[in-house]
């Protein structure tokens, strides 16, 4: 004899139990047929799973014998385990009521599994979280460092200036944009005068004070795309881009007269420089370029220092006062 299907629509508990219920829901008959599934429930197991044996569906054929005694027992309520086919690989508890001449099954996962794998997640979860705002911050202060370490390796530590390796290093990528824009670039050699004098008389503390000084009133006299390096001892250079002559004559002079006024030995006694500028020539090098600002500010020296003297093209013939060696940036 067929049996009897349940109308789903005409109750809302039992409409609710096909259609939205997130539990498993089976009707079965005596003989262990699925007549009836629920939405869930086909998701879960197939469209067409209602006609199969409950059998069929298992994975663990031991609960054979349970389900048996099921199908055999009637007005009572049994809670059995089986592991069913859902392609999730989860244990699914099913309870079975005898209820008439038909079997109802609801399955559901294992909720304790669940919540306890759940907490573990989480924990996972939290810790890797930790690990990676760990590992974030690490990166952070291993960036800084290296900041940090670059800034140090590109700078003189008296004066806090561009060092003579960072100047080697600026003036070639200087020199290919002045090209490559046919744009003026101007440097300002400069080296402060007698000052042997002056660490003999104030002493080499007073000398170091007055090297600082300097390098701070240039520093503060230059724009920022400029570039103050300390090119050894009591010599300094100054790279600017976008400048011709004539202006980079005027920086020097700019600097040269204000340099007295800084009473950097505090005794009012006058520190003085002596300064040689050139321009980038066409294909010019760097070396090329700072022996022509070295030979003008060797022409400053020579002719009474405390002065500022222009480079000329002649300037880049070869000369005895510096071998290039010694003036290679
Ligand atoms: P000139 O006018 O011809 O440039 O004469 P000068 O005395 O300035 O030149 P000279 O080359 O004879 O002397 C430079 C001195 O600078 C000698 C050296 O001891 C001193 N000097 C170099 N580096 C430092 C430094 O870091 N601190 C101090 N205090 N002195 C330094
Ligand atoms: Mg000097
Ligand atoms: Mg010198």
């Amino acid at each position: 004899m067929k049996k009897k299907m349940w109308d789903t629509d005409r109750q809302p508990v039992l409409h609710y139990l096909f259609h939205q219920a997130p539990v498993l829901f089976m009707v079965l008959d005596r003989q262990g047929i699925i007549r009836q599934v629920n939405r869930f429930g086909s998701r879960l197991l197939g469209s067409d799973t209602a006609g199969k044996p409950f059998q069929e569906i298992l994975i663990d054929f031991h609960h054979t014998f349970g389900l048996d005694h099921v199908t055999a027992c009637s007005d009572t309520v049994h809670l059995l385990d089986f592991d069913i086919q859902s392609g999730n690989a989860q244990t699914y508890h099913c309870l079975f009521y005898s209820f008439r001449d038909q079997i109802l099954v609801f399955g559901h996962l294992d909720l304790d599994e669940i919540e306890s794998l759940s907490s573990e997640l989480l924990a996972v979860n939290q810790e890797l979280n930790n690990l990676t705002r760990e590992l974030n911050r690490k990166n952070r202060e291993l960036a800084r460092a290296n900041e940090k370490i670059l800034a140090l390796s590109r700078t003189d530590h008296l004066t806090g200036l561009a060092n003579r390796a960072y100047l080697s290093e600026r003036i070639g990528q200087m020199i290919s944009l002045a090209v490559r824009k046919s744009r003026p670039l101007s440097l300002i050699m400069t080296d402060i005068d007698k000052f042997k004098t002056i660490n003999d008389t104030y002493g080499h503390d007073a000398g170091d004070r007055v090297l600082q000084g300097f390098a701070c009133l240039m520093k503060t006299s230059t724009r920022t795309e400029d570039l103050v390096a300390r090119f050894g001892g009591e010599e300094f250079i100054i790279l600017l881009p976008l400048t011709d002559i004539c202006e980079a004559h005027a920086y020097a002079e700019r600097i040269r007269l204000a340099l007295p006024q800084k009473n950097l030995l505090q005794n009012g006694h006058p520190i003085f420089a002596s300064f040689g500028v050139s321009q980038l020539l066409p294909n010019e090098d760097s070396a090329g370029l700072i022996k022509r600002a070295d030979m003008a500010l060797y022409r400053a020296k020579t002719s009474g220092r405390n002065r500022t003297v222009t480079a000329t093209g002649s300037d880049a013939h070869p000369s005895d006062h510096l071998s290039d060696s010694q003036r290679q940036p």
